[in-house]
């Protein structure tokens, strides 16, 4: 049996996974072979998964420390020490440089600069490889590879997949060619950023009218919470708005209506710029299969080439992605 570890850091919370991988793929382990496998209904056993509360606050030492208390604890559960692992994956709250292996930016600024891998190879006595990789790729990695995706790639490996997460904020990758996307910094995917309106709502990064204004789950309840100021009693989350909208809401219903034409317009930029195969959508508001409802015709409205558009797909592995898609990462580049 092979083991890897998946850690996936949150400003709020951090997730710990070890993963046991059948010897017949890791020992053969190429991109082929593992997405022929998860195409087949493969995944990977996650024999822990636990999380805490990341608790940032309290400064990077402490953090990390608590990190690697989970880590050993995961492992003693299994009569693992640190070296039976194969590797360690790590996704953070942000763009990744992948020339020094970390973190460049982001809101949880007690990781910007901080060598990750270093600290908790040493503080578990860990002597493999040791990777971080931004957490919404990490989610695009894991559905093209081993989820939703997975059949694509494994008929073609040069597919080109999208992922993009719609949640709290809005992000994605870009996973073409065997790899994922990463750019100059790191940073390529921050598709959240790009403008869906000139001079729409501003947004924290100095912009107006980028998309994540439009489309994560804070910009869907405040764009219902405007309509019905006066009567509000409590202000509802964003599922609960796609229910109201069920239940024939006449506001939720407009709202969900004009969510998904941004996103039509919004997924048709996407397209226009990477021509994927397939589209797939993370994030909480993935959960909504309304969402999916008539997106790829709606999309015709805004393509370039209307014809033979992308697949938009809902995910597979839920919201185990994160710690799958950190898992694979150390291993991705060797197995071309
Ligand atoms: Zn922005």
């Amino acid at each position: 049996m092979t083991y890897l570890m998946g850690i996936d850091i949150g400003g709020t919370k951090t997730e710990v996974s070890i993963l046991k991988m059948p010897m017949d793929i890791s020992s053969h382990l190429s991109l082929k072979n593992l997405t022929q496998w998860a195409s087949s209904g493969g995944r990977p056993e996650i024999i822990f998964r636990e999380r805490v509360k990341t608790l940032r606050l309290k400064g990077f030492e402490q953090v990390m420390r608590r990190i690697a208390e989970l880590a050993m604890t995961g492992l003693q559960a299994h009569n693992l020490s640190a070296d039976d692992l194969m590797s360690i994956g790590i996704g953070m709250p942000g763009p990744v440089d992948p020339i020094r292996n970390q973190m460049i930016h982001g809101n949880s600024a007690i990781f910007v600069d901080k060598d990750i891998s270093n600290t908790l190879s040493t503080r578990l006595g860990f002597h493999g490889k040791v990777v971080c990789g931004n957490d919404a790729n990490c989610f695009v990695l894991a559905e093209s590879c081993i989820g939703k995706a997975s059949h694509l790639t494994a008929q073609n490996p040069k597919s080109c997949i999208i992922g993009i997460v719609l949640g709290t904020g809005v992000g994605g990758g870009c996973f073409v060619d065997g790899k994922m996307l990463l750019g100059k910094r790191g940073s390529a995917g921050e598709f959240g950023h790009m403008t869906l309106f000139q001079n729409g709502h501003p947004c924290y990064c100095g912009q107006l009218g980028c998309s994540e204004q439009y489309l994560s789950g804070p910009a869907l309840e405040a764009a219902f919470t405007r309509r019905i100021y006066a009567q509000i009693e409590s202000r509802p989350s964003a599922n609960q708005i796609f229910e109201l909208a069920e239940q024939f809401d006449p506001i939720a219903m407009a709202i969900v209506k004009r969510y998904k034409k941004h996103l039509a317009q919004f997924l048709s930029q996407l397209s226009q710029a990477f021509d994927p195969h397939a589209i797939v959508i993370g994030g909480g508001l993935s959960k909504q299969p309304e969402i999916y409802k008539g997106i790829e015709e709606m999309m015709k409205n805004y393509l370039y080439l209307p014809e033979d558009g992308p697949m938009v797909l809902q995910n597979d592995l839920g919201d185990s992605a994160g710690v799958v898609g950190a898992a694979f990462l150390p291993i991705l580049n060797d197995m071309m």
